[in-house]
């Protein structure tokens, strides 16, 4: 059997116990072995990230130091950018040719897919693996995506990055949103006020 594994990606802008969650989830799915956590150095669906590459990856390595089948990579940092999915997953075929990858993200990502450049030929390239979140439906998906996508059980948690860097620029506290070793740099770093 080839090897299977688990294609996270994230701008990890911060890291939060939702992520941590939904790595969780993939794992206990009978879908993936392993899962690789990609950090992504320039999204290019989203504004720049407000914290550094290297500091996101500081945090993205304290949050899931220890957690077994979890490797974090920093492969899209040597890829051209911006970071498009379907580069990376084709190197990365290219590198592992005898392992069986899936590419694994929130719902919220899956309801938005169809926006991603290049999507279809993502889909040509892996099948994806989506795990629930609040507030997200994919009623709307479009039905070349969905023949793409296997769902996996996940109990979501309401967390989100712009959440955790608005709490921070307010004054109040995200001490329950994330890992204790990701709390002390944001605060010794003095990330996000
Ligand atoms: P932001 O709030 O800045 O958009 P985010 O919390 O969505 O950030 P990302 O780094 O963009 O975090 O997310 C990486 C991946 O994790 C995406 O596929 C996203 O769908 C998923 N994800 C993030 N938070 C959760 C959550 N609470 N539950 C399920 N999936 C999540």
């Amino acid at each position: 059997m080839p090897p299977k594994i688990g294609l996270f990606g994230g701008t990890f802008d911060p890291v939060h116990k939702g992520h941590l969650s939904i790595a969780h989830s993939y794992l206990d799915s009978d879908f993936v072995d392993k899962l690789w956590v990609l950090l992504t150095p320039y999204p290019p669906h989203k504004q720049l990230s407000q914290a550094s590459y290297e500091i996101r990856l500081k945090m993205l390595n304290a949050a899931f130091e220890g957690v077994n089948r979890v490797s974090v990579s920093t492969i899209e940092n040597s890829l051209p950018k911006p970071s498009y999915s379907v580069q990376t997953i084709r190197h990365l075929k290219q590198e592992h040719p005898d392992t069986e990858f899936f590419y694994c993200m929130g719902e919220d990502s899956l309801s938005k897919f169809h926006t991603w450049k290049y999507y279809r030929e993502i889909l040509e390239e892996c099948e994806l693996l989506v795990a629930k979140r609040p507030g997200v439906t994919h009623d709307e998906v479009e039905e070349v995506i969905l023949d793409h996508s296997y769902f996996v059980e996940h109990t979501p948690l309401d967390i989100s990055s712009s959440e955790i860097r608005g709490r921070v620029s307010a004054g109040e506290s995200i001490e329950d949103l994330v890992p204790d070793k990701v709390l002390e740099i944001i605060e010794k770093e003095q990330l996000y006020s």
